[in-house]
């Protein structure tokens, strides 16, 4: 059987498989009025793959982004993966990992990867939320679905809700545009609010840390998640190389497809945070040399905060 095939050979390269009708997919997601473009193949796969829980704090010398980009890049990680199962057959298929315009949250539900969280989250039984998700679609008729069984939810608990420090969260829903792992990864000027809340070099892991659900997860690190050295970023590099410099020394994370700028902007706030003026000079620099508006702005502001001796 086809399921059965396609179920044991993704299970050697991912720690969760679910295997559904393209069609069910397309029809919750235009339900939910998402715009999702139609894929001509029928089956759809969809993969998790576990990653640890390292928490690495911030010094003032180096800056630390969500442990999710610890190791090895997961875009590219799990799309090796996904390449070599395939390699195997002769079918035509096409896959996605994070930056594609499929939901992988709903298709991870409907092939009960694990329920989703008031955190926004896929919650899986056995690692909680530190998984990966991907998708591929495949031109190949499935006679059966492989639906795992969720037994599960959140309840009462509300605890992502009240630790959550941008009040993007609540019952029932989410404010993206509130969500400092969202704004500190966008490429524009940051609020005074914004700033203040900003805590991460780059995404939040607050609604993740504070789960019960993952309490005594987040163990499983598979090799290409192993720390490399390169988890905590030099604010001096940061400032003083250059976009191709930086991205030499911090290869393979999985922030740099955003590009450096957005991360200075983030240190910036970190800076503030720190009562950090040791890299002012390294401030004033990186403003006359940079051409994006949007940073130029909220990094004039911040330099203005840092100079203020009494703050
Ligand atoms: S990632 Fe951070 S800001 Fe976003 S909802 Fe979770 S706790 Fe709130
Ligand atoms: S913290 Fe509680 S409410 Fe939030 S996702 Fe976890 S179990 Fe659900």
């Amino acid at each position: 059987m086809i399921k059965e095939i396609l179920k044991n050979a993704f299970e050697t390269q991912f720690d969760i498989v679910g295997i559904i009708k393209t069609k069910k997919y397309l029809s919750e997601a235009h339900h939910m009025d998402l715009i999702v473009p139609k894929v001509g193949y029928p089956t759809m796969v969809v993969l998790g793959l576990a990653y640890p829980r390292r928490i690495i704090k911030n010094t003032s010398t180096h800056l630390v982004p969500s442990f999710y980009t610890f190791g090895s890049d997961y875009h590219k990680v799990l799309k090796e993966r996904i390449v070599k199962v395939m390699e195997k057959f002769n079918f035509q298929y096409d896959y996605g990992v994070d930056n594609h315009p499929h939901d992988e949250r709903l298709a991870a539900k409907l092939a009960g990867i694990g329920f989703f969280g008031k955190n926004q989250l896929i919650i899986n039984q056995a690692f909680g939320s530190y998984i990966f998700l991907g998708v591929v679609f495949i031109d190949v008729e499935l006679e059966s679905e492989l639906i795992l069984t969720i037994d599960d939810d959140c309840g009462d608990c509300r605890k992502c809700i009240d630790a959550c420090p941008t009040q993007a969260l609540f019952e029932g829903g989410y404010d993206i545009e509130k969500c400092m792992s969202n704004y500190n990864q966008e490429k524009r000027v940051l609020t005074d609010h914004e700033i203040q809340a900003n805590y991460s070099l780059f995404g939040c892991d607050i609604c993740q840390m504070v789960c019960p659900k993952n309490i005594n997860k987040g163990i499983k690190v598979h090799p290409e998640f192993e720390l490399s050295g390169k988890e905590m970023v030099s604010i001096t590099d940061l400032f003083q190389f250059s976009e191709k410099e930086f991205n030499a020394q911090y290869t393979h994370m999985s922030y740099l497809w955003k590009g450096k700028t957005i991360l200075m902007r983030n240190a910036l706030t970190l800076l503030l945070k720190q009562k950090n003026r040791q890299y002012n000079d390294l401030i004033e620099t990186s403003i006359e040399k940079q051409n994006a508006s949007w940073y130029k702005e909220t990094a004039i502001k911040i330099l203005d905060k840092l100079k203020d001796e009494t703050q």
